[in-house]
């Protein structure tokens, strides 16, 4: 397979080139046309001198020409290529070039004839024009012109047409030497990011399979100051898609010391007593049996919490939406609590309104149970209120508490997975900090949001279903 900077070097320069041969043919046909013209109106002009130069070698006392005159003029024009025959008015011979100087005459006619004809391909032939030599309006002899038809260049000229095509020539390869070098940094230009972001994808990919390895790799971040938007834009996804990899992998790590810690704590316990019995140390009563069982059963909790988190969390979550009014749902789910409450010393009070809502109905009860079972677990005294908000469009639901509170900085971060805001505390509670996530996962499902306010005087939930 071509590399990228091949394919744009040779793209561009097969472009460049391409518009230089066209562009050079056509300047150089323009040229010549307008050149060939100027030049064909010269030689007639010439012609024209020699009629008028010669007719004033002609002396009408004597009714004679120069002859000296007429010779040195046809002297001179030999050597332009021009080859004159000068006949008096009868057509009696004056001078005749070819039988004056043949061997001067053919040599001139030859290399005019190679030089148009190999140089510059105009396959042409001598040609004679004929012009009257009038002095005082009176017919005094006759000009016969041989010239190369139908045009030719002078030594001059085409030493003037050579050096313009050897600059042409010139200039095209510096051009093309130009427009290579150019083509070479532009598209080093255009692939170096690509191949940077293929690079940084394939090691990021290679850390995010690995086991431990090269994990490090998933920190990689490109630069994203590129001056095309498209190239800045592509970094930008790569930084991203390691950002989430490397979040990811964080949370996995997390969740996994998370869960060993949980779980190390009860087996630890267990553990103890199992020894403790069979030293014979413990009798095997049922109280000893009871505080067994309760640690089994924390961990069976914990297992099925992490299972249903696992669960919403990276599978599709299949919402089973039914019609029902959600002011029976809470009013159900308090029902449930108020035991608990009771025995604490806890009054829950309901400000409920019909409100009619199409959703799951398990889990949001899920939901709602989780968020109850928290104000009454963290709630020593005071009461637990459980509020709808009147609005027509959404269902504003709030499950307001007068308990200890949340501290600021654990505020932020209770939806997190396993995340308690008092390590100490939850040993007593129970809880492994699992229930607000599982209730962000089911509420973010069916498009809302939950979100925590706290204080000294308790904490304040509120969910939003729209
Ligand atoms: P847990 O099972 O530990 O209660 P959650 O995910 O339900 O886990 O809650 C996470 C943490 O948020 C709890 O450990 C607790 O510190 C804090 N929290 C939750 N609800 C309340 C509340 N109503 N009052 C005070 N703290 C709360």
């Amino acid at each position: 397979m071509i590399s990228l900077t091949r394919r744009l070097t040779l793209t561009y320069v097969l472009f460049i080139s391409l518009a230089l041969v066209v562009l050079t043919f056509m300047v150089n046909q323009i040229t010549r046309q307008i050149f060939t013209g100027l030049i064909k109106q010269n030689i007639a002009e010439k012609n024209n001198d020699i009629v008028r130069v010669i007719s004033e070698q002609y002396n009408p006392n004597s009714d004679s020409f120069d002859s000296a005159a007429i010779e040195a003029i046809g002297m001179y024009f030999i050597h332009e290529g021009y080859i004159l025959t000068i006949s008096d008015e009868r057509g009696d011979c004056i001078w005749d070039a070819r039988s004056h100087n043949m061997r001067e005459c053919m040599e001139v006619v030859e290399s005019i004839a190679a030089r148009m004809e190999g140089e510059f391909r105009v396959s042409g032939s001598f040609q004679r024009q004929q012009y009257p030599i009038r002095r005082a309006g009176q017919l005094v002899g006759n000009l016969s012109v041989e010239t190369y038809g139908p045009f030719f260049y002078s030594e001059t000229e085409t030493l003037f047409l050579s050096s313009v095509n050897r600059l042409f020539l010139i200039a095209g390869l510096a051009f093309v030497l130009l427009s290579v070098i150019i083509s070479m940094l532009l598209s080093r230009a255009i692939a170096h990011p690509i191949l940077k972001a293929e690079e940084a994808a394939r090691q990021i990919a290679a850390a995010h399979s690995s086991g431990n390895g090269n994990r490090q790799n998933l920190k990689i971040r490109l630069s994203d100051r590129y001056k095309t938007k498209e190239l800045a834009g592509l970094s930008r996804s790569i930084n991203e898609l390691a950002r989430e990899l490397e979040e990811g992998d964080r949370r996995q790590k997390q969740l996994v010391s998370d869960i060993a810690h949980e779980l190390r704590t009860p087996l630890t316990y267990l553990q103890g007593s199992i020894e403790a019995i069979l030293d014979g140390v413990w009798v095997m009563d049922r109280k000893h049996l009871a505080s067994c069982h309760e640690e089994i059963m924390r961990i069976i909790r914990l297992v099925q919490d992490i299972n249903t988190l696992t669960n919403l969390e990276w599978e599709h979550i299949n919402l089973d939406k039914t019609e029902f009014d959600l002011a029976e749902l809470l009013r159900i789910t308090a029902e449930q609590f108020k035991a608990a409450a009771y025995k604490k010393g806890v009054a829950i009070t309901l400000n409920l309104i019909p409100s009619p809502i199409k959703a799951d109905y398990d889990r949001l009860k899920q939901v709602f149970i989780n968020l109850l079972s928290n104000a009454i677990q963290y709630t020593d005294q005071g009461s637990v209120a459980i509020t709808i908000e009147p609005s027509s469009k959404s269902r504003r639901i709030s499950i307001t508490d007068t308990g200890s509170g949340i501290a600021p900085e654990d505020l932020p971060r209770i939806f997190e997975r396993m995340y308690r805001a008092d390590k100490s505390r939850s040993r007593s509670t129970g809880g492994a900090g699992i229930g607000l996530a599982i209730a962000a996962a089911i509420i973010s499902a069916h498009g809302g949001t939950i979100s925590a306010e706290s204080g000294a005087g308790g904490s304040v939930f509120r969910v939003f279903l729209p």
